[in-house]
């Protein structure tokens, strides 16, 4: 059994962390879960703390003094998690968009052999629900783009739901990935597929969150496609 540990961002999610939370540990995986916190206005770190004393040696928070970005909650949340063992980290929203149901789907991919996996909203049997056009237009053409540029061969390149294994993931230097927000994720899946990991989609059903608000801001977008052209260059 390899070591398993999902990291989980947040910012202002106090309505959605603890039933997450509910749901990933009732599944029948061995796993721990790191929340990433940005320091939340409306006491989420805090949620999440008490709750940490519930779920004692499986949940663990790392505090953040502000709203940092996605990218940098990754790249700061998988050093936490490589430092204590694990051996497969994941990608996870903490609105319940990602159904943490849909994770052993995703696991099972890794006992198969792959080094990736998306939980993929475009591959045959995956979809998004709940989101207006104005979105769908935005995360089509940022799909759309970078995978032409970048020559990707993953059709969810913006998904957010994903296993990495800790030996791909040296491969490729993680670590210093410059994209602190959304952008990270195209990034690191670029620099994954050069490297020759084996990269695996799942379909999974999306659903827009109920409760909150969507992070993602228009300098997150920019991000996105000056990244595509940076990562053309190299
Ligand atoms: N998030 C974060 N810091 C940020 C931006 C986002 O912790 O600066 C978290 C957010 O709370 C959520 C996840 O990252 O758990 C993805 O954001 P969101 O669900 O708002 O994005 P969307 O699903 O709309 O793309
Ligand atoms: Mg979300």
């Amino acid at each position: 059994m390899q070591n398993l540990w999902i990291v989980i961002p947040t910012y202002n999610e106090c309505d959605n962390i603890a039933e997450n939370l509910a749901r990933l540990f009732k599944l029948n995986l061995s796993l721990n879960v790191l929340v990433v916190d940005d320091n939340s206005p409306d006491g989420t770190g805090e949620l999440v703390d008490e709750l940490s004393r519930f779920y004692k040696g499986k949940l663990f928070v790392l505090h953040r003094p502000g709203k940092l970005g996605l990218g940098s909650a990754y790249r700061q949340g998988f050093a936490y998690c490589l430092g204590r063992g694990a051996q497969v980290v994941g990608e996870m929203d903490a609105d319940l968009s990602h159904l943490p149901e849909d994770l052993p789907k995703l696991w099972e991919k890794i006992g198969q052999g792959a080094e990736v996996v998306i939980g993929s909203r475009r591959v045959r049997g995956g979809k998004i629900v709940g989101w207006g056009l104005g979105r769908h237009l935005i995360s089509w053409g940022a799909n759309t783009v970078s995978r032409l540029m970048l020559e990707l061969k993953t059709h969810d390149v913006t998904a957010g739901f994903r296993l990495y294994k800790v030996e791909a993931l040296e491969k490729i230097p993680w670590r210093t990935i410059t994209s602190n927000g959304y952008a990270w994720q195209e990034e690191i899946i670029c620099l994954l597929e050069r490297s020759g990991a084996r990269v695996a989609e799942v379909p999974v059903i999306f659903n827009d969150r109920t409760y909150g608000k969507s992070k993602l801001r228009k300098k997150d977008i920019v991000e996105f496609f000056i990244t595509i052209f940076r990562l053309a260059g190299k």
